[in-house]
C-alpha cells in the first residue's frame, strides 16, 4: 500500500499536543496539507494522486472534524487531510469545531511545507476561500490553489474565462500562490504537476 494512515484527531487540544512534538508519532517527513470545502473533490484527488482506490474516503458533511495524517510512502511525505469547511447545513457548533481544528493545525504545524487549497474549477474563489488564503498569507504559510473537477469546464472558451477570472481574483487579493493547478481526478489532469511541485519543495 502506497499510503499508510498515521492518526486522526478531532480534539483541538490533542492536535496541538501532537504537533508540539517535532516528530509526529515517529514521522518527521515534510508535511503537505489539503483543505477545501466539503464535496470539492478532495478524497478523489488524494486517491488519484497516491494511486489508491479508497485510502481517502469522502466523509459525510457534518460527520467529521478530524485532521487525518497519512504517510505517502513513495514520496516520503506526510499528507494532512483537513476537515471540509463551509458546509451550510452543519450546526454552528460543528462549524466552529472544524474551523477551530483547521486553525489549530495551521497555527501549530511547524513541519508544514505547503498547503493545497482545493476549489471547484467552476465556482469561486468564494469569500470564504479568499478569507482562508489571506489567513494563510498572514501566517506566512506557502500555498497552492488546486482548481478541481476541471473536466466539467466543457469548452475551451469557458476554461480560458475561468483561468483569467481566478488569476485576477488572487491578484486582487494580493495573494501570491506558488502556482495555480487545474485538476481532474477523472481525467488525471494536474496530478503530475502536483507531484512535481511536492518533489521540488522537498529536494
Ligand atoms: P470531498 O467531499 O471533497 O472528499 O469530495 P469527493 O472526492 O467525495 O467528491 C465529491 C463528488 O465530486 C463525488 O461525486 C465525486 O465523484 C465528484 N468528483 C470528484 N472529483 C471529480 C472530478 O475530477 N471530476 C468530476 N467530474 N467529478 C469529480
Amino acid at each position: 500500500m502506497a499510503v499508510q494512515f498515521i492518526t486522526g484527531l478531532g480534539q483541538e487540544d490533542q492536535l496541538v499536543k501532537l504537533l508540539a512534538n517535532d516528530n509526529l508519532l515517529g514521522h518527521n517527513e515534510p508535511r503537505f496539507a489539503f483543505l477545501g470545502r466539503s464535496n470539492v473533490g478532495k478524497s478523489s484527488l488524494l486517491n488519484a494522486l497516491t494511486r489508491t482506490k479508497s485510502a481517502f474516503v469522502s466523509k459525510k458533511p457534518g460527520h467529521t472534524r478530524e485532521v487525518n495524517f497519512f504517510l505517502w510512502e513513495d514520496m516520503k511525505v506526510v499528507l494532512a487531510d483537513l476537515p471540509g469547511y463551509g458546509f451550510a447545513k452543519a450546526t454552528k457548533q460543528a462549524r466552529n469545531q472544524w474551523s477551530q481544528n483547521i486553525d489549530a493545525y495551521l497555527r501549530n504545524d511547524k513541519g508544514l511545507n505547503l498547503a493545497f487549497i482545493l476549489l471547484d474549477a467552476r465556482h469561486g474563489p468564494t469569500d470564504l476561500d479568499l478569507e482562508l488564503f489571506s489567513y494563510l498569507s498572514k501566517l506566512k504559510i506557502p500555498m497552492c490553489p488546486i482548481m478541481t473537477k476541471n473536466d466539467k469546464l466543457k469548452t475551451q472558451k469557458l476554461r480560458h474565462q475561468r483561468k483569467q477570472f481566478v488569476k485576477a481574483a488572487f491578484e486582487e487579493m494580493g495573494v501570491n500562490p506558488e502556482a495555480i493547478i487545474w485538476s481532474s481526478s477523472e481525467k488525471g489532469h494536474g496530478i503530475n504537476q502536483i507531484k512535481s511541485l511536492i518533489r521540488e519543495r522537498i529536494s
